[in-house]
């Protein structure tokens, strides 16, 4: 199963994957984005927060 994961360095909060897939992903206090819930990805369509991320900073791994 791939899973998503967010490259901190690349992230800049911007909040759009958080929007798309709230499942998935949860803004931090730090200011970036979180994956909250690796399997919440069987629901929704992760490929599409990883094509419409400005940054390029989620890639999605096999595990
Ligand atoms: S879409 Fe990309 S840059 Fe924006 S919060 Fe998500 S991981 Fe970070």
């Amino acid at each position: 199963m791939a899973v998503p994961v967010v490259d901190y360095a690349l992230c800049t909060g911007c909040g759009t994957c958080e929007a798309l897939c709230p499942e998935v992903f949860e803004i931090g206090e730090d200011g970036k984005s979180h994956v909250i819930n690796e399997e919440g990805c069987d629901s929704c369509d992760c490929q599409e927060a990883v094509d419409s991320c400005p940054e390029g900073a989620i890639t999605l791994e096999e595990e």
